[in-house]
């Protein structure tokens, strides 16, 4: 028969509630109070709370940049995110200039491919519409390939960065199709200007990387790319919203009653320039991501921005890179340091302990950011994200009391550092069910390398 965890709190983004939870198949098939347990497997979550599993919707896994590539593959990555509590991805396809959109997707396809141990899916970066917009149907293929986010460019030009025009004209095709324009806003010439003259003046350490990206440079950009959403009608979603000037913009947008949307990251909310960079030597690199670290300042705007549902989700823009051999690349040159981080094992974790028991959201509020908004937005819902009958059995037992140190030495993701070492946590996952199968237990993977599936997204929704 079935799997039946017994006697724990259910939590959604609504309400928090003891029952128990039945799991036929590979999907949750029935909720509520005093289910009968004969013939069931049971699994007893007594003082447990019982979680929708966690979706990460910002993962760069087998990511080519900057002459290497990502730490995580599919197979590391996505075991880390397990371990984790995340039982979902949604990783992003790196569309090549002068390629189509068809050979990326492929491409991520094949690098998941008998490695993915938790289901994924994939948002395509679009690099190069084609000569005079040729290519714009790629955009409809994708669609019909699950890929209903489109994630675009406004920093690193010469490489990734796509001008006004592109994205106006991407959101055209977007509208008609109630896709989704995904938006790195950072003004990527203004910056390199200030980077050419940092560089110039001798200043070449990483946390110069910090300081020549100034947050009116994040905030303009996010002021621009929801006036080009406004003229071509389309929604839009700003990625790794870092700065309380940036999340402003994105409160204006939404006050005005725009489709805007945006997400914040784990190292946004508890790291800062002032508690973790200006460290001897080239210890810095370790936390060269873009957006940079920010002042500690904004921290208090951005989890306000959380509760208040300016921003509606939390991911980790998981982009490992090794110390040893990765970033010291940048050594003598922070513009050559691969940007990124390892993130995706410890968000719900921090989020958890840092949101939910210092105060700052509600577990309900949690679910939501973590699974059910994220599910929303990007087409997943009711699939993914919650515990109801009928939805894919991706649970967590979390057990509230747990404490937990953050180490690299005992983490999964294949970085030989955590950024963040050393933070204390209470509350952590104790059991992971990823379509009804016990993948996790007390931090050890039991699942199959390659048993995650793609999954075919569905147009998302505004929140
Ligand atoms: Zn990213």
């Amino acid at each position: 028969m079935g799997t039946l965890i017994t006697n724990g709190k259910v939590v959604t983004a609504r309400e928090t509630f003891i029952a128990d939870v039945l799991v036929e198949g590979r999907a949750i098939a029935e909720v509520r109070a005093g289910i009968d347990p004969a013939g069931h497997t049971i699994v007893d979550a007594a003082g447990m709370l019982v979680l929708p599993g966690g979706i990460d919707v910002h993962t760069h896994l087998d990511m080519p940049f900057g002459g290497t590539t990502s730490a995580d593959d599919y197979e590391w990555g996505t075991r880390a995110a397990a371990i984790g509590g995340t039982t979902t991805v949604i990783d992003f396809a790196l569309q090549t200039i002068g390629k189509r959109m068809q050979e990326a997707y492929a491409t991520w396809r094949k690098k998941a491919e008998g490695k993915a141990c938790i289901d994924y899916a994939l948002h395509m970066a679009v690099t190069d519409l084609g000569k005079d917009g040729a290519w714009i149907d790629d955009v409809d293929a994708m669609v019909r390939e699950g890929i209903t986010s489109f994630k675009i460019f406004m920093a690193y030009p010469g490489v990734l960065m796509v001008d006004d025009a592109t994205i106006f004209e991407l959101m055209q095709r977007t509208a008609q199709l109630g896709a989704l324009v995904c938006v790195h806003a950072e003004n990527g010439t203004v910056i390199d200007a200030i980077v050419h003259q940092a560089l110039a003046a001798g200043k070449t350490g990483p946390l110069h990387h910090a300081l020549t990206r100034p947050t009116v440079a994040e905030a303009e950009a996010v002021h621009r790319v929801v006036a080009l959403s406004e003229l071509a009608g389309a929604k839009v979603y700003i990625v790794h919203v870092s700065s309380e000037d940036a999340m402003r913009e994105v409160e204006a947008a939404r006050k005005r009653g725009l489709p805007v949307m945006g997400e914040t990251c784990t190292q946004y909310l508890v790291l800062s320039i002032e508690d973790d960079m200006g460290k001897p030597g080239f210890e810095d690199a370790k936390y060269v991501f873009t957006p940079p670290l920010r002042e500690r300042k904004n921290h208090a705007p951005l989890w306000e921005a959380l509760r208040q549902d300016v921003l509606q989700v939390v991911s980790t823009d998981h982009c490992p890179f090794r110390f040893a051999d990765q970033k010291t690349l940048g050594l003598g040159n922070f513009t050559k340091i691969p940007n990124g981080g390892p993130g995706v094992e410890n968000r719900m974790q921090l989020i958890y302990h840092h949101g939910v028991n210092e105060g700052r959201m509600t577990l309900e509020r949690f679910v939501e950011v973590t699974a059910e908004a994220p599910a929303k937005i990007f087409g997943m819902y009711p699939r993914k994200g919650v515990i109801a009958a009928g939805s894919d059995a991706d649970l967590l037992i979390w057990d509230p009391q747990a404490e937990y140190t953050i180490e690299a030495v005992t983490q999964s993701m294949h970085t030989d550092y955590s950024i963040f070492e050393g933070f204390k946590v209470k509350g952590n996952v104790r059991q992971v069910f990823s379509r009804a199968e016990l993948v996790v237990e007390n931090g050890r993977f039991l699942g199959k390398v390659g048993r995650g599936e793609y999954l075919k997204r569905e147009l998302g929704a505004s929140v």
